[in-house]
């Protein structure tokens, strides 16, 4: 996140109240609103993973299920190559079957599908070699999906679990059925490729989750929540002759938000999604890709910031707002869900100030206590804040539909704190945020520890996918629809 230095905020917010004023208003209206803002998340629901119950359970290879008879080149026959041919094989099941519905003609076969280990001797694809390169890709020239089974798919299978390293392939197909497909344009720029595979991976999913693929199996809770967080970590170079990563996958942001397109309403959605879709929805705030993203301190400087700008966000919700504390003070009755405690009798939010620091502390992978980052750590005291603003609307703190609204209303607070330059709407006040800060969101989100979408008992919205799409909710469209469209 960043504050606006003190010389240019005076005139910024003179110019600003009123905008703001109007865009967070309780109003549906006057609700920011974004052409192409998808169906599926108007679907959104407090008990269902668009459509499907939200539940934990297994994840990962069905249990005594022959493995499938598929050709893999250059294989060495170990159980990293046996996982990822069941992988590609339910993929090439999946499209077989959605294929012919959606675009009108059979699905051909994949020509080749290559292993390799990347500390190896490489193969050549797409007229380079393989080696050195922990990646997985699809080569159009060769018709060719190819996966590092040395390094990058034993690495997200002990990071993530199996179901990783089937997400990725899944991803590459999404490639080959584009190519198949014509649903993108060679001019077209990779972050529609991109973000096509990603809604293709989504669908797939779907029919994972409704136990629809001979090998695999995934949860719709805690499973499919992991799947969602892993997929940042994916990164490939489709139809390119260099295999490097590079960041035009989108952020995790973007990403989840197309898997979750194709999950919800299927691959038909994801063949919608050219250049002037993308466009509107990853870069319609210019912030997006110039923002520079600095992490700033929990100290009561900052703090007093979030609060400036939480009071001034929901100013006319006729919220009262309340108190911020960090002396620690009992709220007789209510049991402290720190890092942040939301006293109804006494319309206070009381903080846990080391707690807060340590989310607010980047990821650090030798460190398995680290947090997200400042903007995840802000982001809990604006959940909190977020129960009095449902409070003063008469509305239930105690269920789950709470914790939707919660994430909702975070979402639209994160929403105005975005720099816009092009003038379409007005920042409110000092905070500003970052690309870097949503995905902290996201990633706060998708873990078991966050408030961002809990209820004022600290209890969270079990689906991943319904908090991140409450979140989206509220920073795309505002305020105004949250309390409307997560009912109690
Ligand atoms: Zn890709």
């Amino acid at each position: 996140m960043a504050a606006v230095p003190a010389h240019r905020r005076r005139k910024r917010i003179a110019v600003t109240v009123l905008a703001a004023l109007g865009c967070v208003s309780l109003i549906a209206g006057c609700a920011r609103t974004i052409a192409g803002t998808p169906a599926a998340a108007e679907r959104a629901s407090t008990t269902d993973v668009a459509g499907l119950p939200a539940a934990n359970g297994p994840s990962g290879p069905k249990p005594g299920v022959p493995d499938a008879d598929l050709t893999v080149e250059n294989s060495d026959g170990g159980p990293m190559d046996g996982l990822a041919r069941n992988a590609v094989a339910d993929v090439e099941s999946y499209w077989s079957g959605v294929f012919p519905d959606t675009f009108g003609r059979e699905f051909a076969p994949v020509e080749q599908y290559v292993s390799y280990d990347s500390s190896g001797s490489g193969v050549q694809l797409c007229g380079e070699s393989t080696r050195g390169v922990a990646n997985a890709f699809y080569c159009p020239p060769d018709d060719a999906i190819a996966w590092d089974r040395g390094e990058l798919l034993p690495q997200l299978q002990n990071s993530f679990g199996p179901m990783a390293p089937v997400a990725v392939l899944a991803h590459e197909m999404g490639h080959a059925v584009q190519h198949r497909a014509g649903t993108v344009a060679d001019n077209d720029p990779v972050i529609v490729f991109e973000q096509q595979a990603d809604c293709f991976t989504g669908a797939f999913f779907r029919h994972v989750a409704e136990g629809n693929a001979e090998h695999f199996r995934i949860s719709t809770g805690d499973g499919l929540n992991r799947i969602m967080g892993v997929l940042s970590f994916i990164r490939d170079a489709p139809g390119t002759s260099g295999f490097t990563a590079d960041s035009a996958h989108g952020n995790a942001f973007d990403r989840v938000t197309a898997f979750q397109y194709g999950f919800s309403d299927g691959p038909g959605r994801c063949a919608e999604m050219d250049a002037a879709d993308v466009e509107r929805r990853t870069t319609q705030f210019p912030f997006w890709k110039h923002a520079q993203e600095t992490d700033l301190p929990v100290d009561d400087e900052h703090l007093e910031a979030v609060r400036a700008s939480l009071d001034e966000v929901f100013a006319d919700s006729g919220t009262q707002p309340p108190k911020i504390t960090t002396d620690g003070t009992p709220c007789p009755g209510t049991r402290p869900t720190p890092p942040a405690t939301y006293c109804e009798s006494t319309n206070t939010v009381s903080l846990d100030t080391a707690e807060l620091q340590r989310i607010a502390t980047p990821p650090v992978s030798s460190d398995a206590n680290s947090g997200y980052g400042d903007f995840a750590a802000y982001a809990q005291v604006a959940s909190r804040y977020a129960l009095a603003v449902q409070k003063a609307a008469g509305l239930p703190l105690d269920d789950e539909a709470a914790g939707l609204r919660t994430a909702c209303f975070v979402g639209s607070w994160s929403g105005v704190l975005v720099e816009d330059p092009i003038g379409r709407r007005n920042p409110v006040g000092t905070l500003r945020i970052a690309p870097g800060d949503v995905d902290e969101g996201v990633a706060a989100l998708l873990g078991e520890d966050s408030l961002i979408a809990a209820n004022i008992d600290g209890e969270q919205v079990p689906a991943g996918f319904a908090r991140v799409e409450a979140f989206r909710s509220g920073f795309q469209d505002g305020s105004g629809a949250c309390a409307a469209k997560y009912r109690s």
